[in-house]
């Protein structure tokens, strides 16, 4: 358990980000967490570099709505601080915590009396520097080596209440170094393309890292590493759990790409309907489709659509055709059903900025 939530196991992939604030300020951290937790996230993880860092985690702890891990580099008292501000987990890098190994037995106690499990997070770019030695650079191995022996220190002392990471900015060396270490250990296991990078490319390397990995039962948590804001980490993170059937699905928009054959803009519908049912908390599918050939087909498969043509289009609702609109009718017609069928489902409608948008798939 990272606070309430359940890691490892048969438990779902949980989404994790970490908030950008000085962790002291403790006002602008809470809210942040505010805004992470109303995107969807559910474990979050806060930066402790100073005693101010310390300092504010009891209150941090105490107020998040959502489980805190605290971030502990180079300063070992720090974690025992953040044990002792009640934080949901620690995580410690074995590559730069400074006479860290001689204070295991001490963690490992302080972590046990207090419930709080450890994450030893290796990373590419503070790989223990002996390894870095034997390895060269940071491989598969040089990462997994890292946590391994690290966890065989908490061990020696009964302690394995651990969940383990082994980032890497390069999703092929990231995924090596996660199938490795699924066969080397049972542990619970976090799952980071580190320094993905800006919001498109760090998507993309997330989304096929963690796609294949989760496909094989790689992994236990998630957290998307964008240079962007976090909220956005969490939407992507969410959008690859639900791609893969591991999340339950929110609302979907499935929309075609158009071509010659389009009757309808339907890069503009499907954005006006985007825009229209944004944050809306519902587990519909919702089809915008340019035309006659695929349109009434996936209209039928979904909960809702529409399939265009000579300036109407046909609105289905469970596969039924309930109307027939003119073009500049068929957002609002659209957005007035998906909201009727939500209200049928009891589902309450909330829809705010913040919360996630729906997921556009694009159908072939
Ligand atoms: S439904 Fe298919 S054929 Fe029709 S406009 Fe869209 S992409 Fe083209």
């Amino acid at each position: 358990m990272v606070g309430n939530v359940p890691v490892g196991g048969d438990a779902p992939v949980s989404v994790q980000s970490m908030t950008t604030t000085v962790t002291a300020d403790i006002n602008a951290t809470l809210q942040q967490i505010a805004e992470l937790t109303a995107s969807g996230c559910q474990i979050v993880r806060v930066a402790v570099p100073s005693q101010d860092d310390a300092e504010a985690l009891p209150i941090i702890a105490k107020k998040s709505q959502i489980p805190v891990i605290a971030d502990i580099h180079f300063q070992p008292k720090y974690v025992f601080a953040a044990i002792d501000a009640g934080c949901a987990a620690v995580r410690v890098n074995p590559g730069n915590i400074k006479k860290f190994d001689d204070k295991v037995g001490e963690i490992a106690k302080a972590a046990a009396d207090a419930g709080t499990p450890i994450r030893i997070g290796v990373n590419a770019g503070s790989l223990d520097p002996r390894l870095l030695q034997k390895y060269g650079k940071a491989t598969p191995e040089a990462l997994v080596e890292s946590a391994l022996w690290e966890c065989s220190l908490f061990e020696e002392h009964g302690f394995r209440d651990i969940k383990i990471s082994v980032k890497h900015n390069d999703p092929v060396v990231m995924i090596n170094a996660y199938r490795l270490l699924a066969q080397r250990c049972d542990y619970p296991l976090h799952l980071g393309v580190t320094e993905a990078g800006p919001a498109f490319q760090g998507t993309i390397k997330s989304a096929v890292a963690f796609g294949a990995l989760l496909a094989e039962g790689i992994g236990d948590t998630i957290r998307v590493s964008l240079s962007a804001p976090p909220v956005e980490e969490v939407k992507v993170g969410a959008q690859i759990l639900e791609s893969l059937g591991l999340r339950e699905r929110g609302l979907e928009i499935v929309s075609c790409p158009s071509c010659g054959r389009a009757q309808v803009d339907v890069y503009t519908l499907a954005e006006q309907v985007q825009a229209g049912l944004e944050g809306m908390k519902v587990p519909l599918r919702v089809a915008v489709m340019g035309c006659v050939v695929n349109g009434p087909g996936e209209a039928r498969e979904a909960d809702l659509g529409v399939a265009s043509g000579n300036g109407k289009g046909q609105i289905f609702v469970k596969g039924e055709v309930i109307k027939t609109v003119p073009e500049s009718q068929i957002v609002e017609t659209l957005i007035k059903e998906a909201m009727r069928i939500a209200d049928e489902m009891g589902v309450e409608i909330d829809l705010d900025d913040d919360a996630p948008g729906p997921q556009v798939t694009v159908a072939r």
